[in-house]
Order: structure tokens, then sequence, then C-alpha cells
């Protein structure tokens, strides 16, 4: 089926939506972590980006930096190329681009703006924040430090949402799918939702009730090489019996 696509003012989208996550290059954070010393979100190996059909119509007129993506830029191949297209909505393009050392920060895809939050929609379909892609939770330094994401790139993102969502029902609707599909697998991980929330606060979200309940974002969880010992923490002594 066609899908519906509304007009986009990409270079007014990508103009509002430039801000860095955070103040510190969070791709030198995560880059020596990842065997390929690549950022993992640039890594397409690991993470294929997307971009709205609108946008991929104005990222081919802007020069060679990006193309439809093959599935043979990896040399191996985390999943079945066929399958990944399969999975993919309509109105969403699988792309790659020339590589981190040619990235055009202009020319980012909205996938690569948005990373590695996405828009949390509550059941009674409310845009409330940022919710994080969890499969990335052990690669991604930004997803073990949210109490750096500046206010000024959680404007912008909301901002961005508002924008499209008044434009694009089922894009909305996607984003609610997504987020209710967090919701089962923090039930199932017995976890609370981390949110950063519209209104510049941070939050836990109970996945089961939705209620939320006010939070420190310094003591939100980190995972994986970034779950090391914060000041005055107690440090295990390893050879202590
Ligand atoms: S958003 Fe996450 S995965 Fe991407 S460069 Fe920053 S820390 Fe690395
Ligand atoms: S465009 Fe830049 S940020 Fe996006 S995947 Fe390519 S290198 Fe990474």
């Amino acid at each position: 089926m066609t899908p519906y696509l509304p007009d986009l003012d990409i270079p007014k989208l990508y103009a509002g939506f430039d801000a860095p996550v955070t103040e510190v290059d969070c791709g030198q954070q995560c880059a020596v972590h990842n065997p390929s010393g690549l950022p993992f979100c640039c890594d397409i190996c690991l993470a294929v980006p997307v971009a709205y059909r609108q946008e991929w119509a104005y990222l081919q007129q802007q020069g060679g930096f990006w193309h439809l993506w093959r599935g043979d830029e990896c040399d191996n191949e985390p999943c079945d190329p066929e399958e990944l297209r399969a999975e993919t909505p309509d109105h969403l393009c699988l792309l790659a681009c020339q590589g981190v050392q040619h990235c055009q920060r202009n020319l980012r895809a909205t996938s690569c703006r948005q990373f590695p939050f996405f828009p949390y929609v509550t059941s009674d379909y409310r845009f409330i924040g940022l919710a994080y892609d969890w499969d990335f939770e052990t690669r991604c330094w930004v997803i073990s430090h949210l109490e750096q994401v500046t206010s000024a790139y959680r404007r912008q993102f909301t901002a961005f949402y508002d924008a499209l969502f008044a434009l694009w029902q089922e894009d909305f609707d996607s984003y609610a799918d997504l987020s209710e599909d967090m919701r089962e697998h923090f039930i199932a991980q017995k976890r609370r939702i981390p949110l950063l929330h519209r209104n510049g606060g941070y939050y836990w979200i109970s996945p089961r009730s939705e209620r939320l309940t006010r939070a420190n974002p310094a003591a939100f969880r980190r995972f994986g090489p970034y779950d090391t010992p914060r000041r005055g923490q107690h440090v295990p002594n390893p050879c202590a019996r």
C-alpha cells in the first residue's frame, strides 16, 4: 500500500534540529568501546540509518553523501537484508552514508539527529518526552549519561516532533507502538523507564501503571563499560575475600 506522505520542509526541519545531544563529543566517548573504533550509531554493521521518504528525496539532491542501503556495506551483515527491508515501514528508507570520517552534519538524517532517543507516547496518546532505544543500553554512552543531555537538544527534539506529528498521524502512531514495545520490555525486566520529560524534568515511568515519579538524573543506571564507580561511591576491592 502506498503510504501517506505529507509535504515536509526538510531544510527547515533540519535547521531546527541540529543541536548536539551533549556538550562533549559523545562519539569519542563510545567509539573506544567498539572494536571497529567507530561510534556505535555510525557503525553500519550495528545500526542502519533510516530516513523518511521525503528526506531521501531531499538528500538525493545534495550530492552523493547518502545511498540507499544495499545490505553489503558490512562484511558481517548482522541480519538478513531482506528481513530488515521487510520489517521497515513503507514511509521509511534504509540508508548508508559515506562514513563517519566524511560526516556532513547538515545532511544527517533524522535518525542520526534523534539517536539514541525516540518520542515517548503514553497509552492515552500523549507525546510526553524522550525515551531511549533500549537495544543500545550497553553501547551508547549517552544512555548512561542522560543528565548530560542539553536543554537545547531536548527543546529542539520536542519542537521537531510536535511539528511532524501535527502533519503526520501515522508517524505518531508508529512511535505509540514503539513506546508500547518499550513498556512491555521493561515490564518483563521489572524495571522502570527513564524519561526526559518535555517539561525539562527527569522522571521514572512505571511501565505497567504509567505513573510518573520525579527522578534524580545522576542516579539513573549506567550500563556496560560505562558502569564505573561514581564520585563518592564505594569502590569494591577485587582483592578482598
Ligand atoms: S549517540 Fe550514543 S552511540 Fe551515538 S555517538 Fe553518541 S554515545 Fe555513541
Ligand atoms: S551521517 Fe554522520 S551521524 Fe549519521 S550515520 Fe553517517 S557518520 Fe553517523
